[in-house]
């Protein structure tokens, strides 16, 4: 529910967004590519709604945290620089899969030869394993992040510390773009200590919750809050999913909602496949929002109709959705709002020619969407590059961009208190963005700003920090 003084400010920054709509299209039409991007990045944003945590941090992020001093007082990582003919090696495992001191020591002399310290790789080495956690080279698309940068990660997301510290400087750069809110998905099952004994998720938890809450995580601007999720496809997926339930409905503070992610193409991964379930689990517990992973496909189908009775009211990617009217009908002025992620679908081939995505019919025809960076981190982009994306292609209008925001927080699972706190700042900080480009020179006013380019950014558009 919205107070009446956010109201009250929703209406006048409804006649502020009227006065300032002719200036933004004066920029969108006359900005350079690179005042352009510039004007995105410093735009006050409102959540990052899909969100993968390990995988939303970069490359470079990963390398320099797991080989600081910090870390290496703790723990230290190994990655396999060459494939061998060793007895017991997996040949599944790919070039640079990283594993912790504890299972290197455990390796025999002839595997323990395959990898290399990762602290002390060669300048050249330690490019080619950053590269290889991206999606940045011509051909790589969806065969190479599923089934090779996903593994690669190896123990690096099973440290808790290691990946407290990543997730507080991967906010630290959210926070740099204005974004405000993060919901993250995680997996909170399987973190090891150094010696590789198991933690327990409640003792995950904690060190990772109370590293969030330390003055440079407080510092970062950024409020995250976590989703379960869960792997569509594995054999025990639906008992994997009532355990989440008690889980999340055990941690509300942190926890929000749940997800489900995996390819929906395997013949375990289909909607309705847990149907029974998800009503199960409505018998016992309340109020625990579903956001699920639908339709992200590059042939038609009902999977988000499907995941809609599941009872998501936020579906991830929905790219299908446009080949299924009833559907579309069925979301227009709705309540279910749709997590589009542009860079995502186009590097992952779903749709490579982003002219051609489904989000402006979405957006223009009444169904709620917001911009989200999915797993940016092995697209090496970030959340400025998803709005340059849309502006550019789609013409979007300063009170489209305004709607994007706004949506990416209303439709968070976020308490409610934490919204409406939110929902105020940002539109306090959309007003101020307003009155400084709303002088006679918004060239200059811009002139000072920064931007955090990313590498995807210099790779699509050429631009330079
Ligand atoms: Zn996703």
């Amino acid at each position: 529910m919205r107070t009446p003084i956010l109201l009250l400010l929703a209406a006048l920054r409804l006649s502020a967004a009227a006065d300032f709509s002719a200036r933004f299209e004066e920029i969108r039409k006359t900005a350079s590519p690179s005042e352009l991007y510039s004007v995105l990045f410093a735009l006050p944003n409102g959540g990052d709604l899909h969100h993968h945590s390990g995988l939303s941090a970069y490359a470079s992020v990963w390398y320099r945290i797991a080989t600081s001093a910090k870390t290496l007082a703790r723990n230290s990582f190994y990655t396999m620089t060459q494939s061998g003919n060793c007895p017991n090696t997996a040949d599944s495992l790919p070039r640079f899969y990283t594993i912790q001191r504890s299972r290197y020591e455990a390796l025999d002399p002839c595997q323990k030869a395959l990898y290399r310290s990762l602290a002390s790789l060669s300048p050249e080495l330690r490019d080619a394993w950053t590269s290889s956690l991206i999606l940045d080279k011509p051909g790589e698309a969806r065969d190479e992040f599923f089934e090779r940068i996903v593994p690669r990660f190896g123990d690096l997301t099973h440290d808790p510390w290691l990946y407290a510290d990543v997730i507080v400087e991967n906010m630290r750069l959210f926070g740099a773009e204005g974004v405000r809110y993060i919901e993250a998905q995680i997996e909170i099952n399987g973190f090891i200590d150094a010696t590789g004994k198991a933690i327990s998720a409640e003792d995950a938890h904690c060190i990772i919750a109370g590293r969030l809450n330390q003055p440079d995580g407080l510092a970062t601007g950024v409020t995250m809050r976590f989703q379960g999720v869960i792997i569509r496809s594995t054999p025990d997926a639906p008992q994997r999913l009532e355990a989440m339930y008690a889980w999340v409905a055990a941690h509300r503070d942190r926890w929000v909602g749940i997800n489900m992610a995996g390819r929906e193409d395997n013949d375990k991964g289909y909607a309705l496949r847990f149907l029974e379930t998800y009503r199960k689990m409505r018998r016992t517990y309340s109020n625990i929002p579903l956001s699920i992973h639908a339709g992200e496909k590059d042939s038609p189908g009902h999977e988000v109709r499907d995941t809609l009775l599941l009872g998501a009211t936020r579906i991830g990617h929905g790219v299908n959705l446009i080949t299924d009217p009833d559907t579309m009908l069925l979301m227009r002025n709705g309540n279910c709002l749709v997590e589009i992620n542009l860079v995502s679908n186009r590097v992952l081939d779903y749709v490579p020619d982003t002219a051609t995505h489904p989000f402006p019919e979405y957006l223009r025809f009444g169904i709620p969407v917001c911009l989200n960076t999915d797993d940016r981190g092995s697209w090496d982009s970030n959340m400025t590059d998803e709005y340059y994306t849309a502006v550019t292609n789609f013409h979007l209008t300063w009170k489209e961009i305004v709607e994007l925001g706004r949506n990416s927080l209303t439709h968070s699972f976020a308490e409610a208190p934490l919204k409406a706190k939110m929902l105020h700042d940002y539109e306090a900080a959309l007003a101020a963005f307003e009155t400084k480009l709303s002088g006679p020179d918004w060239r200059a006013t811009m002139r000072p700003v920064k931007p955090l380019v990313s590498g995807y950014a210099t790779r699509t558009w050429g631009f330079h920090d």
